[in-house]
């Protein structure tokens, strides 16, 4: 009983310790939790070569049990609360630690002979042992890790949805892939018997049971986490197991617009040249539209900036709504909008035309009258040759269509003083 005792004990003070420091990880910063690992990893290896204890029914079980079950816990909490891209940190280090580890114990080993003390025998064998037993666990680490994920989410799912079952059955799954792979490692480089293998199973899984229980109790009580975690594919694991889709997603951001989510200024810059040299390339026209809100500074000064900033939404999505979806729109400033359209063929004033009604037919509400917008057109290669020229045309035919008393279209091909409407 007494081998039990020292489990669950080990097992109440691991649980403390790691979770306080979890747990503040925001004001502490999460390094420190990640050398706690790191630390146990060590000791884990140790316990597990060396260190045995005796349970009942003549079972024994590795030392490391807690420590290792506690371990893959914690990696879960860690996921469920961060993301599978913070737990590749502590794998990356403790995989590159084992490496270096590996490497300066191997300099001491052939460089160096250890001296003779009195009374002292150097155990070699531990040495050579445990760099391969660590590099070899981490290795099994990582597949056990992400096998972990994949369980959890796919759980949730297929087998059951309360916290504690989904958190129990993907350790209990992963804890007994790895106890077989590393008790291979560990019988035939340590010489460890059989009989552990049982035992060290049967005490990782009442290991796994209660860190179940631990953390099922800190998610509900210390950390609040919305349960429902969408059922997710395997690929979409494996997908958040990357940093791509964050990437990309920042690099979506990046280039929109935040008020409108049109696509930014500096958009429309590059995509700009881009269309014009493929224009170039494949002799196309492409139009470009400047569209300018008439009187939006009257509409903020009356009703306030709140509701300025709803109708630059509204004629956003209006204008979003009305073009082609080959077509590109921006918000090139203020209440100011770009609209590229590659190839208008019944010509671009038509397409301008329409857009400009949708957004002066729709009635406002709130402002009890319609919001009305000026359009200015230049098309490449008709009326500039670059994009810069373009954009001088574009605006000023959108002056023009300013001067002219406004909710109108004008083209520059049409010549400046020949309006479209
Ligand atoms: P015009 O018909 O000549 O275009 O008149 P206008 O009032 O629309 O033009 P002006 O350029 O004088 O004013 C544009 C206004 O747009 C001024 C600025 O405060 C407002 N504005 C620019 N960006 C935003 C924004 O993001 N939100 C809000 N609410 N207002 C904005
Ligand atoms: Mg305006
Ligand atoms: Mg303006």
């Amino acid at each position: 009983m007494s081998g039990i005792f020292a489990l669950l004990v080990q097992a109440v003070i691991y649980f403390m310790v790691m979770g306080t420091i979890f747990f503040r990880r925001k004001t502490i910063g999460i390094g420190v939790f990640f050398c706690l690992l790191g630390t146990m990893h060590f000791l884990e290896t140790y316990l597990a070569a060396v260190f045995f204890v005796e349970l009942p029914f003549g079972l024994i079980s590795p030392g490391s049990t807690v420590i290792f079950t506690g371990k893959l816990a914690f990696f879960l909490l860690l996921y469920i609360k961060e993301d599978a891209e913070v737990i590749r940190q502590p794998i990356y280090g403790l995989l590159s630690g084992n490496i270096l580890m590996i490497a300066l114990g191997l300099v001491l080993r052939f460089y160096a002979d250890p001296a003779s003390l009195p009374g002292y025998n150097a155990d070699l064998r531990f040495i050579d042992q445990i760099g391969l037993l660590m590099i070899w666990g981490t290795i099994l680490l990582f597949a056990d890790l992400i096998l972990l994920v994949i369980l959890y989410e796919r759980l949730g799912a297929l087998v059951t949805n309360t916290v504690p079952g989904r958190i129990f059955i993907s350790l209990s799954i992963v804890l007994s892939f790895d106890q077989l792979f590393f008790f291979v490692s560990l019988h035939l480089l340590a010489g460890v018997p059989a009989s552990a293998l049982y035992g060290g199973w049967i005490a990782k899984m009442g290991a796994a049971g209660f860190f179940s229980l631990m953390l099922t109790a800190y998610l509900r009580f210390l950390e609040r986490t919305p349960v429902a975690i969408p059922a997710q594919g395997a690929a979409d694991v494996f997908d958040r197991l990357t940093y791509r889709h964050r990437y990309e997603k920042l690099v979506e951001r990046i280039g929109r617009d935040a008020l409108t989510g049109l696509q930014d200024r500096g958009q429309f810059d590059a995509k700009g040249a881009a269309l014009l040299q493929a224009a170039t390339q494949s002799d196309l026209s492409v139009s470009l539209m400047m569209i300018d809100i008439d009187h939006f500074k009257a509409i903020n000064d009356q009703y306030g900036h709140v509701e300025g900033d709803r109708v630059l939404r509204e004629v956003a999505a209006m204008i979003a709504g009305a073009k082609r979806a080959a077509d590109e729109l921006f918000r090139y400033g203020g209440e100011e909008f770009a609209l590229l359209c590659p190839e208008t063929p019944p010509g671009a004033g038509a397409m301008a035309e329409r857009i400009r009604t949708a957004v002066s037919d729709s009635q406002k509400p709130a402002l009890g009258r319609s919001v009305t917008i000026s359009v200015g057109i230049a098309t490449f290669p008709a009326d500039a040759s670059d994009f810069r020229g373009l954009l001088l045309k574009a605006d000023a035919a959108l002056y023009e269509a300013k001067k002219m008393g406004r909710n109108r279209v004008v083209s520059a091909s049409a010549s400046l003083s020949r309006p479209t409407a």
